[in-house]
């Protein structure tokens, strides 16, 4: 389980999150949703480690408290996987060769024993052919699938994805979110920031809205989207939808 207790976060004067506090379960997927600027990002980049932390925790595994000093992020990062709107693949590497990067580098595991993984995750992603290709070879859409694998080889214990749709083209837009609907079903743990509001509605099993660094409400998809209590959900849908 992680826990996210207390999260505080400021750049200088400005209040970005101002006590964030939710818990996200083993298999559970949970769509974040929001205004611009209501610190999504920043939420989700503060439990990879990417911002520091103001003030409050993040919690692991058997409630461990996270440790996010420099010389611990990259263990942080293995167990907590993102994918990002910007793909960042290597573009020196060939589609593999991203795969294999971290486990073998990282991990310190052995090519014979990451290999099988990678292959099966490429397998899944629908990329298996293009595995020895350069991301400049690829689309937007399939960089992106295989920035999706390239996170899961690490078997994080949980991925967050950062509006990862929104820089591709419309028709290549579904592809990518029928990848993370097979992760969902195959009992990944997702946090996920999106502005698809029908595949919000698909896949999350709880839907939490931000507003001003704050959760204002969540729920099932059905309460947030069918039935939402509070009126700055309703003002949100009403233009988001
Ligand atoms: P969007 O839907 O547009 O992606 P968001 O909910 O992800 O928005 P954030 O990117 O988390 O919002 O930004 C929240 C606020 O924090 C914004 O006002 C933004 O300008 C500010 N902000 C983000 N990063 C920094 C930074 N490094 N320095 C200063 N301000 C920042
Ligand atoms: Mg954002």
């Amino acid at each position: 389980k992680l826990s996210i207790r207390n999260l505080h976060k400021h750049f200088g004067d400005l209040r970005i999150l101002n006590g964030v506090n939710f818990d996200v379960f083993p298999k559970e997927v949970i769509v974040v949703i929001g205004p611009s600027g209501s610190g999504k990002s920043t939420l989700l980049r503060c439990i990879n480690g990417l911002e520091t932390i103001n003030d409050g925790e993040v919690y692991l595994d058997n409630n461990q408290k996270i440790d996010y000093t420099p010389s611990s992020l990259q263990k942080v990062r293995q167990k907590i996987g993102m994918v990002f709107q910007s793909y960042n693949l290597f573009p020196h590497m060939t589609v593999m060769e991203n795969l294999l990067l971290a486990p073998l580098k990282v991990q310190k595991r052995s090519k014979n024993e990451v290999l099988p993984r990678a292959t099966a995750l490429l397998e899944q992603v629908g990329m298996l052919e293009k595995a020895e290709s350069y991301p400049a070879q690829l689309s937007g859409g399939q960089q992106q699938r295989i920035a999706i694998a390239r996170s899961l080889v690490m078997n994080p214990e949980v991925i967050l994805f950062d509006e990862v749709t929104s820089a591709l083209d419309p028709e290549r837009v579904r592809d990518v979110l029928d990848v993370m609907k097979d992760l969902a079903a195959q009992g990944t743990t997702m946090m996920i920031v999106t502005h698809e509001m029908g595949f919000a509605k698909e896949v999350s099993d709880r839907v939490i809205f931000m507003d001003q660094g704050l959760i204002v409400e969540q729920g099932s998809p059905e309460e947030i989207f069918n039935n939402p209590k509070e009126e700055r959900t309703k003002q949100f849908l009403k233009n988001a939808m």
